[in-house]
């Protein structure tokens, strides 16, 4: 029997990568034969974490075959996973977001509202009783670090604080010092062309019938960013086209003090003005507290739009 694949979402970021690693911890644990792999490059979050810990990323891939063994982890729709993943064998999908999934098979699906997938994995390491190593608890710990701002992020539970706490045991981290780092790092786009700075965190999804995309960039200097305004707008504009988008979000977050500058295009660029009752003044808007995409903008510019 060929080997299952495990990995997470395109445009991977620290809990997708790091998450792919762990699950294959975790099946090797109970005797399967898996390999991690990745949809895509690391960015340089995620980099910093494995030359922290001095290991290699995961083999990249961009296809299955019909009929491959799949794990998938940190997302569960199509559209976010692998090419091919329509004729894959799902095995187990282990994740943390809204559902959106269906397959004519059974399955083992785990998902809970915890803010990383990294939380559900140190509970299923519980669960079975198996032993975490400081690799492995390091990783844990830097998707959570990651996937909750620092423990910031209004999608952190009570859960992934505690997972923190108890896997520090074995990581025995500065948690701020090597977080704010970590965080840090992955704030440097100063080498990203605009073509990838609005692809390296995408998401696309319907809102109604509107086809939209919302991407996200962390920063600790919003005002850098925006310098770069003008040719990130020409790169939205193409794929808007590309992709016949009815609207592009852009959300640039400053980490440190919890606000995100938004540039806003397409021709349903209203919703975004409705749902925070803000105007948009040349295609951008200033969203104090806002964070999370998945509880402070997809959900808010959904409404608008039902
Ligand atoms: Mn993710
Ligand atoms: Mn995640």
């Amino acid at each position: 029997m060929e080997k299952t694949l495990i990995f997470g979402h395109k445009s991977p970021d620290t809990d997708t990568i790091t998450s792919a690693i762990v699950m294959a911890d975790f099946e090797k644990k109970l005797g399967n034969d898996v390999e991690a792999c990745r949809l895509g490059n690391l960015n340089k979050e995620t980099k910093y974490v494995f030359d922290y810990l001095k290991i290699n990323a995961p083999r990249l891939i961009e296809k299955v075959e019909e009929g491959q063994n799949v794990i998938l982890v940190d997302h569960n729709e199509f559209k976010q996973s692998v090419d091919g993943i329509e004729n894959a064998n799902i095995l187990k999908v282990i994740d943390h977001h809204t559902m959106d999934f269906k397959t004519s098979y059974q399955l083992f699906y785990h998902s809970e509202p915890v803010g990383c997938t990294a939380t559900v994995l140190y509970k299923l390491y519980k669960q079975n009783g198996f032993e975490i190593d400081k690799n492995i608890a390091i990783l844990m710990i830097s998707a959570i670090i990651s996937d909750t701002l620092l423990f910031k992020s209004p999608t952190c539970t009570d859960d992934d604080v505690k997972a923190v706490e108890e896997l520090n045991k074995i990581a025995g981290l500065d948690i701020n010092s090597y977080g704010t780092s970590m965080l840090k790092a992955g704030t440097d786009f100063s080498d990203v062309s605009e073509t990838d700075l609005i692809n390296l965190d995408a998401k696309e999804f319907m809102i109604g019938d509107i086809k939209t995309v919302v991407a996200q960039v962390s920063t600790v200097d919003i005002d850098e960013m925006m310098k770069r305004k003008d040719k990130i707008e020409d790169e939205i504009k193409k794929v808007i086209e590309d992709k016949k988008l009815g609207l592009f979000l852009f959300a640039i977050t400053d980490i440190m003090n919890s606000n995100s500058q938004v540039i806003v295009l397409g021709e349903n660029s209203n919703i975004v003005s409705l749902a925070y009752n803000v105007k948009l003044e040349n295609n951008t808007a200033f969203l104090p507290g806002v964070v999370s995409r998945k509880k402070q903008i997809i959900p808010i510019i959904s409404k608008v739009a039902n």
